[in-house]
């Protein structure tokens, strides 16, 4: 089942979870029966904060990136919510003679409003939890968030344990100076965000109703937890409970199973709740009292509830609207394979010697298929370097979260300087000139210095070892590595093998003179994908895969790789021609015989290369392939779908990929316009939407 299918129940209990904390502050049966509301407010709805933070750990710990995100995110809402509640914190006078002291307590532990503690909290809690997902194993990260946790019980509703050992009953009150309640980040969320990351990533969980019993059980525990530790006059506070990661637990694993649609607007529509109750309370008693109402609209509890749960939902409801988005599978769009491509890597690799590395060729957006993404999915199966054609695209890497080395194969204009140190990119040393351009920039920048073996592109004469020992030399340099670049490592013929060799055996020679003259040798790589395939002997200390990455060889295939890409694109419409009849523009196409057309949503805007036209491309349609007919247009291409199963408008063609037991592949699509597959992926349009496909687990 795929994960976001899952979060559609959990999206819709975080509605209910709002509510409940709402009924908190407002103690909607007091009136009616105090054990009652007791149990309501003090029991069952401490569910809710617990389970907003396991809600936050299964997708905000999911990995650095979401994490850094979850953070930004957070502080940005808390700023906003301190900001919304500035005039009745001022009004009420909790800043009336604040210290800096009290200020940063209520900054970083209670809040400044009083059910804002829970976005310090989440910040906090998250920090210590990537701490604890440091530990080697997941008994000793559940161990220390438990001991937190055990920790905060202590200071909550076992206050009557801790007072009762004066040296324990100190130490609280030394924390208390710190904060006002143990149900804080340090102590509680840990242990919520750690437990709701887990069930999210398990896949052996206890069945739905094995934890739906296991929470009806912990909530009757937790009852007579709850009403043992009330009457005995334990509790200091009551939001911790022994039983309560347990109900929580059962309960998100329970929920987490119902497959549902997940519903976004509401997870939005939770946290404005959350985040507004408060303010709402105080519109309704200044309106009940304008209004005259105050007997029924605030006095009565449960009337008051209703009004604020209400009025809540409707600003809630408001607040999170958004304008539709178009989607993402409507008209064109691109298909990405994860597992596809770690595959590749993994291939690759395993033609390496040991100690070589995998350098991913990022470079024109990963040759069509998102550079984010590529990087960020390559990162994760332990690629730690990356290629990249222009400064633009390695800053945009180091935006999008991206470390390690991010090497700029091409030439960057001195006005760029500034940004390669700032986003500490790795430059190509093009020629001898330039290395004096970079090394006179002031600040250091690191290079890998290219030497030229033969292609006459970029590079320092490799024959030229006083010039290359030269720019080793240079102080305005940190040079990290040397490297060369193959022009004919495709061609199978004796000319094209002598000639690779001989670059390899110019680059080794290099490094041996700059040896001889005391200088270290540089870490060094020479090859690309057809390098690596070919001659990996020549791999060196690391090699530059581009195109065999995503499964597409310049004009070859090669068994061992996947295809990462599928491109897919609707049916427009669909309608027949009499014999005779022409389509499209220049009428390219007349049909011979009775000919159904399909209209097609993608067009060369979005990369198809025009020279596919009339029937030099196809694509997979109702099971069979459908030649395209005349001439393509900039967002539309016809095909001729006669041979084809019945073809409705809003089906789905096949451009790049496999359907029904069919493959077209980038390669087809070279040979057919006379060129190479990296020309064709790396044009794919910006206008097309990628969908990443997570991997098969
Ligand atoms: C593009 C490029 C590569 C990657 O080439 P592929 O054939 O796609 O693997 C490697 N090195 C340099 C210098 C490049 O420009």
């Amino acid at each position: 089942m795929q994960t976001t299918q899952r979060r559609g129940a959990l999206d819709r209990f975080r509605l209910i979870a709002a509510l409940l904390v709402t009924a908190i502050h407002i103690s909607p049966l007091a009136g009616i029966h105090p054990d009652g509301d007791f149990w309501l407010t003090r029991v069952l709805a401490r569910v809710a904060v617990p389970f907003f933070l396991m809600t936050t750990g299964q997708f905000a710990l999911k990995s650095a990136v979401s994490a850094r995100k979850f953070l930004r995110k957070t502080l940005a809402l808390y700023a906003l919510a301190i900001l919304l509640y500035l005039p009745l914190g001022v009004y009420g006078g909790r800043f009336r003679d604040l210290t800096l002291g009290g200020a940063l307590r209520m900054l970083v532990f209670d809040g400044t409003f009083y059910h804002l503690w829970y976005f310090p909290a989440c910040v906090t809690g998250a920090l210590i939890a990537l701490a604890l997902l440091r530990l080697p194993s997941k008994a000793a990260r559940f161990a220390a968030a438990g001991a937190l946790y055990l920790a905060g019980l202590l200071g909550d509703s076992y206050w009557g344990v801790a007072q009762s050992v004066p040296a324990l009953k100190s130490v609280y009150e030394s924390l208390f100076q710190c904060f006002s309640y143990t149900r804080n980040g340090l102590f509680m969320a840990p242990l919520f965000l750690l437990l709701g990351r887990e069930i999210g990533a398990a896949d052996d969980l206890p069945r739905r109703k094995t934890c739906f019993l296991g929470a009806a059980i912990a909530l009757t525990a937790m009852t007579a937890e709850a009403f043992l530790l009330r009457d005995h006059g334990f509790m200091r506070h009551d939001s911790m409970y022994l039983t309560l990661p347990a109900l929580c637990a059962c309960l998100f694993a329970g929920l987490w199973q119902i497959p549902m649609d997940p519903r976004p607007r509401l997870r939005a529509v939770s946290a404005w709740v959350y985040v507004l109750h408060p303010a709402v309370i105080v519109a309704v008693r200044a309106l009940a009292k304008r209004t005259g109402l105050t007997g029924i609209l605030v006095e009565d509890a449960l009337v008051h509830y209703f009004a604020v749960c209400a009025l809540s939902l409707l600003a809630g409801g408001l607040l999170s609207w958004r304008p539709p988005k178009p989607s993402k599978t409507g008209r064109a769009w691109i298909e990405l394979d994860e597992s596809a491509l770690r595959h590749n890597a993994d291939f690759l690799r395993s033609k390496l010697p040991k100690g070589c590395a995998l350098m991913a060729v990022v470079k024109a957006d990963a040759y069509g298929h998102g550079a984010a993404w590529a990087a960020r999915t390559l990162r994760r199966s332990g690629v730690n370097a990356f290629c990249v054609a222009t400064v633009a695209e390695g800053a945009a890497l180091r935006r999008r979260g991206i470390r390690g080395e991010i090497l700029i194969l091409g030439y960057t204009h001195p006005d760029d300087f500034p940004a390669l140190r700032f986003w500490r990119l790795t430059q190509a040393v093009v020629d001898a000139d330039y290395a004096r351009q970079l090394s006179a920039f002031g600040k250091k920048l690191r290079v890998h210095v290219a030497l030229d073996t033969g292609m006459h592109r970029l590079g320092l004469d490799c024959r030229d070892e006083g010039r290359i020992a030269q720019v080793f030399q240079m102080k305005g340099l940190r040079i990290d590595g040397m490297f060369s670049h193959l022009c004919v490592s495709d061609a199978d013929t004796p000319a094209g093998r002598a000639y690779t060799r001989a670059q390899a055996e110019a680059l080794l020679r290099a490094a041996d003179a700059l040896e001889a003259r005391g200088l270290q040798r540089p870490r060094m790589h020479l090859l690309a994908s057809d390098g690596i395939l070919n001659d990996p002997e020549y791999a060196l200390d690391a090699v530059r895969a581009g195109v065999a990455l995503y499964g597409a060889l310049s004009d070859r295939t090669c068994a061992g790789l996947r295809p990462v890409l599928t491109l897919k694109a609707r049916v427009a419409s669909v309608r027949t021609l009499k014999p005779g009849q022409s389509a499209g523009y220049g009428l390219a196409f007349t049909a011979q015989r009775e000919t159904r057309i399909a209209v097609i949503t993608i067009g060369y805007a979005d990369g198809v290369p025009r020279a596919l036209s009339e029937g030099r491309g196809r694509v997979l349609l109702g099971g069979a392939e459908a030649p395209i007919a005349g001439r393509i247009c900039m967002d539309q291409l016809l095909v001729d779908a006669s041979g084809a199963g019945p073809v409705r408008s809003g089906d789905v063609a096949t451009l790049i990929g496999t359907s029904g037991g069919r493959s077209l592949s980038v390669q087809d699509w070279a040979r057919a316009c006379g060129t190479i597959s990296n020309e064709i992926l790396s044009r794919l349009g910006a206008r097309l939407p990628r969908i990443e496909k997570p991997m098969k687990k």
